[in-house]
């Protein structure tokens, strides 16, 4: 049974003209030693973007490899090796997952540090001089410290300290500090355009993702309700009771609801996020996309991503740069 596997090469640098030659015939070899394959064909190439984006088809007699199995092979210290030596990222899918993306799906996004560039609790926290206090549960969290073990204890530890902070803090945040990670307007225009769903899945808070959802006209936000108290018009320490809290397993959950109620297929679904709670979202979505995650989540996410723009979501879900350019020029502006 012949089966097809594609090759995103992302060139950090410049690369020359036998570099590009040589890089479709170094990653066979890796893949054949790997899979002891015996009768292949290809490989076939084409330039998604000129001499930095390369797509390399390649069919194998061997059984067809899971998206799972393609992100282990990407992982061996051979491809590593590969792309450190020529400065590049190679993500790599089974043919039949690829050729999906070319209809409309669901597309799920992390908020911090994913559609936006910065940690939003960390930046409530050092408005109001916290920082130190706040970054202290996130790293105990992190070292998986009880009480903070699980995301909602750190969570609500964090959100404690924020009593008392006034709530014009985000038209603050909105109006100076928070910033859309390079590419990601453009990215969400394509998509819109393409007839995908959108949504941003957030473990921050609802005023910073319907704000985000507004702006890059995403179709679904879900965050995290903090009270505020209407008279003083200060954060009063307290999530919501009866609001959902936004942890990994609901933003999993969320995906497949969203996907469900919109008639998409899971293996249509993207889920692009950086860290740890978006890898459950990452597993069930068709591709979920480690977009400059920490180490140990691009180790676990089924790919990952870390060049300069979001937009190059775009080439791993198969499009050219002209056809991506074509596609900003017909798609209105938020
Ligand atoms: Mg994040």
């Amino acid at each position: 049974m012949a089966s097809e596997l594609v090759f995103l090469v992302f060139a950090k640098t410049t690369l020359s003209d036998s570099q590009w030659r040589d890089l479709p015939r170094e990653i066979i070899t890796i893949l054949e030693d790997a899979m002891g394959a015996e009768r292949n064909e290809g490989p076939s190439s084409r330039f998604l973007e000129e001499g930095r984006v390369l797509e390399l088809s390649f069919t194998t007699s061997s059984p067809p490899m899971t998206l799972k199995e393609c992100a282990v092979f990407c992982h061996t210290s051979a491809m590593e090796l590969l792309e450190k030596t020529h400065q590049v990222e190679v993500v790599m899918q089974p043919g039949k997952l690829y050729s999906l993306h070319k209809k409309p799906g669901l597309a799920v996004f992390d908020m911090d540090s994913t559609l936006i560039q910065q940690e939003v609790i960390d930046e409530l926290a050092r408005a109001v001089g916290l920082y130190d206090q706040v970054a202290a549960i996130t790293e105990a969290a992190m070292r998986g410290e009880a009480p903070y073990t699980d995301f909602e204890a750190s969570l609500r530890a964090r959100v404690a300290l924020l009593k008392g902070v006034r709530t014009s803090i985000w038209a603050e945040l909105k109006a100076g500090t928070i910033t859309f990670t390079p590419g990601a307007r453009e990215l969400v225009r394509v998509l819109k355009r393409l007839g995908w769903k959108t949504a941003v899945l957030s473990g921050g808070f609802t005023p910073l993702a319907n704000w985000v959802k507004e702006t890059l006209r995403l179709d679904y936000a879900y965050a995290n309700y903090l009270v505020s108290d209407p008279d003083l018009n200060i954060l009063t320490g307290e999530l919501v009771p009866e609001a959902p809290i936004i942890h990994a397993e609901h933003k999993r959950q969320m995906l497949l609801q969203l996907a469900a109620d919109n008639n998409i297929p899971a293996e249509q679904t993207i889920a692009v996020g950086d860290g740890s709670n978006d890898l459950l979202m990452m597993g069930v979505a068709g591709l979920g996309i480690a977009f400059h995650a920490k180490p140990k989540v691009q180790l676990a996410a089924p790919t990952r991503l870390n060049s300069s723009s979001l937009l190059d979501v775009l080439h791993v879900l198969g499009f050219t740069k002209d056809e991506v350019n074509d596609i900003l020029e017909e798609a209105p502006q938020p």
